[in-house]
């Protein structure tokens, strides 16, 4: 019988963040593939685990991927985790996730740490629609694109990003975008965790020296409403009566959209109606 892949989330910091069934599952496991298998010792020490470790990264995931499905098929359950937070997202996995299923391999989500949920829900920005987009590339072309993008995003845009890299991503940003409202979650869960709100301008004005590690948060644009033309005023207040909306309010609404007084729409809704 295959064994089977579990996907494990480990802390982005602080390693009380471990779930009770992270716990179990590396305990349980046979093998634990690591993106940096120093990395993951230190988190196994802590947990006083010892398991046999692989490592596998993005320089040898195609290979790996390959020890894995083998070691899988010949019944071992294996754990795959990354240096910190989900793994598979913006790390290593996805590979071996997919050759795993085309084999029947069943695999098995483990939750806990994730970066860009923990810097999203408390950025204050729009949480109902939110759109990820990992690092940006380093080649001028496709990072032109892919800002471009971004620009036009109604939702809220998250975005990884290295250490180093920050101040000029930054840059990027607001010579591409404008001075857009923006937030940057730094050293989530850890001693310095830090948010800091604010135009892109203000921040890069402020922020010379950034340490530790960063995610960046971006306001969406405004959706603009497409201006629908109405033949006549009854069309008009049909549209809005269909919403659900009360008189008042659809008098006042079309009386914004045609620029013109409510007592004027008022009036004419008095006399033909
Ligand atoms: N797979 C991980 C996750 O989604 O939780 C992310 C791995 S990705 C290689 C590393 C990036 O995640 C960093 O460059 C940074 O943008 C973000 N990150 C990870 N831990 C963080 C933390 N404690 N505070 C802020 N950003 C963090």
């Amino acid at each position: 019988m295959n064994g089977k892949l579990y996907l494990v989330a480990t802390p982005i910091g602080n390693l009380q963040d471990i779930t009770l069934r992270a716990i179990e599952t590396l305990k349980i496991v046979d093998l634990i593939a690591a993106e940096d298998t120093r990395q993951t010792l230190k988190l196994l020490n802590h947990l006083q685990i010892s398991k046999p470790l692989i490592s596998y990264h993005r320089h040898n995931e195609e290979t790996k991927a390959d020890l894995l499905i083998k070691n899988l098929k010949e019944g071992k359950n294996i754990a795959l985790v990354s240096d910190a937070g989900t793994p598979v997202i913006s790390d290593p996995g996805e590979e071996v996730v997919k050759i795993a299923l085309k084999e029947n391999i069943e695999v098995i989500p483990i939750p806990g740490a994730c970066a860009l949920i923990t810097a999203l829900i408390a950025s204050g920005l729009d949480t109902k629609e939110f759109t990820f987009y990992g690092f940006l590339s380093i080649h001028k072309k496709i990072r032109k694109q892919k800002l471009e993008q971004i620009k036009k995003e109604t939702k809220t845009v998250i975005l990884y990003e290295a250490p180093h890299k920050i101040i000029s991503t930054l840059q990027d940003i607001y010579k591409m975008l404008g001075d857009r409202n923006i937030v940057i979650a730094r050293e989530l869960t850890k001693i310095h965790e830090e948010f800091i709100r604010g135009h892109i301008s203000e921040i890069l004005q402020n922020y010379t020296e950034p340490k530790g590690e960063h995610i960046i948060l971006i306001e969406g644009v405004e959706l603009k409403e497409e201006k629908i033309e109405f033949s006549t005023l009854e069309e008009h207040y049909n549209f809005y009566e269909t919403q659900g909306l009360t008189k008042n309010e659809i008098i006042k609404k079309i009386a914004k959209d045609k620029n013109v007084s409510k007592n004027e729409i008022y009036q004419y809704f008095i006399k033909n109606k």
